[in-house]
């Protein structure tokens, strides 16, 4: 642990991405979504057709990419960021679809425009573990910014999970990619989420202590919502599932965090559906109610991200 991750836990009980970057740039920093067009091999075909069962099928993109290329989107938020927050350090984001799918010379062209971006201060790029090999990460691990994140999609380390969900690849498929990325120099982001269907809390604290026992360095908590036109909204509909509460989603975060490696960069605290995607729970809609629990929490509880981690758990 190092003194900007102690710090941080001390005053608001976790080592936040805010904490992270304010270290690193000396400065806030805002993120700006890029949408490079990329798809889904588990919506195209290549794995499956169906997604995972929670994916909106717009997979989080912007749809910028038909109309601008990745400078103008640049451009675009920029202007709108700096409106808003001054003079902040600028993340790009790639976090539509799979953004290493397809052949490694797209992902040359992406990263290619990205680097001529003069105010580019860091990069994310969000992927799943399928969709990567040596030559990929090595391109990444070579593109100039002060920060560069790989987010990789686990969600669970419970097999009867990713398969119910129907996700596609399995939990040692996230170990050998997150083993090799980290190898090569990348900060490696664990996406996971709570009140997954057929999981217990204990299938939760079981997937904390996969990402802890891995070269991770941040994690994003997301709660299970359900979003319109997914196979989890028929279930829903059908009375199948049943996603998790405000409250007990709070408490599970709490008991994640305690367990949470103290090195490990929280990203994300919880699911932020898109504008007019949300079915269920209608909590899950209101962000700042949902930071609110999550703090009242931590607060209550007296929680210290790491206090329950052990290197032998
Ligand atoms: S969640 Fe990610 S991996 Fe799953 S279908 Fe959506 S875009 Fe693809």
């Amino acid at each position: 642990m190092n003194k900007v991750s102690s710090n941080a836990i001390q005053a608001q009980g976790y080592y936040s991405v805010s904490a992270h970057w304010k270290a690193i740039f000396s400065r806030p920093a805002r993120k700006v979504p890029l949408d490079a067009g990329f798809t889904c091999p588990n919506r195209d075909g290549t794995v499956s057709s169906g997604g995972c069962s929670f994916c909106n099928a717009n997979g989080s993109g912007t749809g910028l990419h038909s109309a601008m290329s990745l400078t103008q989107q640049w451009d675009h938020w920029r202007e709108r960021r700096r409106a808003v927050w001054g003079d902040v350090a600028l993340v790009g984001y790639l976090q539509a679809f799979s953004n290493t799918h397809g052949p490694v010379s797209r992902l040359r062209g992406v990263l290619e425009e990205l680097a001529t971006i003069p105010d580019l201060d860091g990069l994310c790029l969000g992927t799943r573990p399928d969709c990567l090999d040596q030559e990929k990460i090595q391109l990444l691990a070579d593109f100039p910014a002060r920060e560069l994140w790989l987010e990789l999609g686990l969600q669970s380390s419970n097999p009867a999970t990713l398969a119910r969900v129907n996700r596609g690849h399995g939990s040692e498929c996230f170990a050998r990619s997150a083993e090799m990325a980290a190898g090569m120099g990348l900060k490696v982001l664990a996406h996971v989420m709570a009140g997954l269907p057929g999981e217990t809390p204990a299938d939760w604290d079981e997937t904390v202590r996969f990402v802890n026992a891995l070269p991770v360095a941040g994690i994003k908590f997301h709660n299970l919502f359900v979003a319109e036109h997914t196979p989890l909204a028929n279930d829903y509909r059908a009375g199948l599932v049943q996603p998790p509460t405000l409250e007990d989603y709070a408490a599970w975060v709490g008991r994640s965090l305690s367990a949470l490696r103290p090195d490990i960069v929280v990203h994300r605290l919880a699911a932020d559906p898109a504008q007019g995607e949300l079915v269920a729970p209608a909590w899950a809609g209101d962000k700042r109610a949902v930071h609110n629990a999550i703090m009242a929490e931590i607060r209550r509880g007296g929680i210290r991200q790491g206090v329950a981690w052990s290197v032998s758990a």
